[in-house]
């Protein structure tokens, strides 16, 4: 497939990553699949992640299930994590989702619908969603999962990520039985006591390192490609791209490539953001506009028509992320619809 800018996806990588996630968390993975597999496309992912032996999975929103449902068939179970809001039950059992409780309001809602299979989420720490650990409530029909999310996986040395985890298992004890889901990608890594019974994780599944760096374990999922434009030599003292963004000191070669900020390339690669070129890593110039960027390629052997590599196998994702002054979440569900996705292996 060839396209402007095309992001290529690697089922096999995707595959692998499970692999390793289970090996290392030593517990089954249940994939967050939300914001389309973030960004690589929810459907083709989860077929392949179902086909390896995932039998759950995670999105965030009721429509996000919807799909997923569509693409996987009955069978699998899908968890929603927005839980259920006044009047999304009937949603929600249509194409039997779980919603992940968060309140007695949407336990309430839930019960009032009629319930069924769901799960309850347990703030240990976050403060973002879940009952407090002293209001959760009592164990009840219907429950499947209890689960918490660490605010600092990412962070080894964070010394809240034991607190969270000892909350959790204090919690959890008052739903015997019922299965303990707490790690996302980062907290598989930070030991076995944090696995539980099932494991969370999103992003080591599509590349990004558990901790926000390049990880040798974890394998690059997502390429992210565009096409050489049109190369012209700009003389010393020009300037390259909107509001001046970049003055040459010398004679410079620039690619324009056909890669903007409508394509995922934030404009905050500007200053320090680098694409692979004919195998080097070359910067971006100037500032990154809506459907291209800049890239000086002086001294390379490049023609029109060649591809460079936003990121991927050859400019890692969470490199990129960084240069951008943001993480490889952030970066993958930037990338727009207008990008197509190719899906290998
Ligand atoms: C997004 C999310 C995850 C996955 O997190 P990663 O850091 O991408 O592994 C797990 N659990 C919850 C509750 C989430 O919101």
């Amino acid at each position: 497939m060839s396209a402007p800018a095309l992001l290529t996806v690697d089922l096999h990588a995707l595959a692998a990553n499970f692999r390793t996630l289970e090996t290392v968390g030593r517990a089954p993975v249940h994939p967050v699949v939300k914001a389309d597999a973030y960004g690589l496309g929810a459907e083709a992912c989860a077929r392949r992640l179902a086909a390896e032996g995932a039998r759950t999975f995670f999105v965030a929103r009721v429509s996000e299930g919807e799909r997923l449902r569509a693409a996987l068939g009955g069978g699998p179970a899908i968890y929603v994590l927005d839980g259920c809001l006044t009047g999304r039950a009937g949603r929600l059992r249509a194409a039997d989702l779980r919603p992940v409780l968060n309140t007695e309001a949407q336990l309430a809602e839930w019960r009032t619908a009629g319930g069924g299979a769901c799960g309850v989420q347990i703030d240990t720490g976050m403060n973002r969603l879940g009952f407090g650990a002293a209001t959760a409530p009592e164990p009840f029909d219907g429950l499947r999962l209890v689960m918490s999310h660490l605010a600092c996986a990412d962070d080894p040395a964070e010394p809240m990520n034991a607190r969270q985890r000892d909350a959790f298992a204090a919690a959890a004890t008052r739903y015997p039985g019922v299965l303990r889901s707490f790690a996302n990608s980062g907290g598989v890594f930070l030991g076995e006591s944090y696995a539980f019974d099932a494991t969370r994780p999103g992003i080591c599944l599509y590349g990004g390192g558990p901790e926000g760096r390049p990880d040798e374990r974890i394998r690059p999922v997502a390429t992210l490609t565009a096409e050489v434009l049109q190369l012209r030599d700009v003389p010393a003292g020009e300037t390259v791209g909107y509001s001046r963004g970049f003055t040459t000191t010398e004679t410079t070669r620039v690619a324009t490539v056909a890669a903007g900020y409508a394509d995922g390339v934030l404009r905050s690669y500007s200053p320090r953001g680098m694409v692979a070129v004919a195998g080097t890593l070359r910067p971006i110039v100037g500032r990154v506009s809506m459907d291209v960027c800049a890239v000086d390629v002086t001294g390379l052997d490049v023609a029109v028509g060649d591809q460079v590599e936003l990121f991927g196998g050859q400019r890692m994702i969470d490199d990129a992320a960084t240069a951008a002054g943001t993480i490889a979440w952030e970066l993958l569900t930037s990338i727009g619809s207008r990008v197509p996705r190719a899906y290998v292996g």
